[in-house]
């Protein structure tokens, strides 16, 4: 479905922007769901600000970017120009980028070790900058990816709550790439409702229609906008 984006134009982005809205909101419907209840968050991670301009300009103002260095040469000039542009950080985040990224974004998506939760929540009350966050699942438990472990999501929560003080606004999970996502969204879900949290962050440009229907409150999408990345 995606093509290079060199060869996508700014009525091109709008274009998928407006056809990704009407399937989530088509799979919305089916779940007896509002639409309104389901984010877009546009990934625009290694695209050009040229295709960002264009998603800005066709009304879009939830993002997201994987990497604290390549937002802070993106971000800054365009958030002063819009201000109401919202900025998920959803890639690892090491602790010696904390200060810059809870300095640039809005949402930090990518909680997954108590280190890091300490770290987070000195840095916000350093800048007076209260940041919601989600809470990065390793539902698949890979070795390979970040995230709490399923079996430590609740105390994890908890931990971030109350001794820490953060915002915990849901869960965030990145499926293994071999499996029916379905079932990790439904077993995202499961954890979110035994941790009392509203948000669901899952579903990408594959499978983000079925994260509808499982209860996604966010749905990451990169390719399906900007189409391949380079
Ligand atoms: C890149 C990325 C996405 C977007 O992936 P697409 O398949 O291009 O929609 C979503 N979530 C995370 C965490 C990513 O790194």
């Amino acid at each position: 479905m995606s093509v290079p984006s060199s060869s996508l134009s700014v009525s091109d982005i709008a274009e998928n922007i407006c056809a990704l809205r009407y399937r989530i909101a088509q799979a919305a419907k089916r779940v007896d769901r509002s639409p309104e209840a389901v984010s877009l968050v546009a990934v625009s991670k290694k695209q050009s600000e040229g295709l960002v301009r264009a998603a800005l300009e066709a009304g879009q103002r939830v993002f997201a970017e994987n990497r604290v260095q390549e937002a802070q040469a993106k971000w800054p000039h365009l958030k002063a120009q819009y201000p109401d542009i919202e900025l998920h950080l959803i890639g690892p985040l090491q602790t010696n980028k904390v200060q810059d990224a809870v300095a640039l974004f809005d949402v930090i998506e990518t909680v997954d070790r108590p280190k890091l939760a300490i770290k987070l929540a000195n840095e916000m009350a350093k800048q007076g900058r209260y940041l919601p966050c989600f809470i990065q699942v390793n539902t698949g438990e890979e070795d390979q990816k970040a995230g709490i472990t399923p079996v430590n999501t609740t105390d994890f929560v908890t931990e971030c709550q109350t001794q820490h003080g953060l915002h915990i606004a849901g869960l965030m999970c990145i499926p293994p790439q071999d499996e029916e996502p379905a079932l990790h969204f439904a077993f995202l879900r499961e954890l979110a409702q035994r941790t009392s949290l509203a948000g669901l962050s899952m579903g990408m440009s594959a499978d983000f229609e079925t994260a509808v229907e499982m209860g996604a409150t966010h749905v990451r999408l990169g390719s399906a906008v900007f189409g391949e990345r380079n």
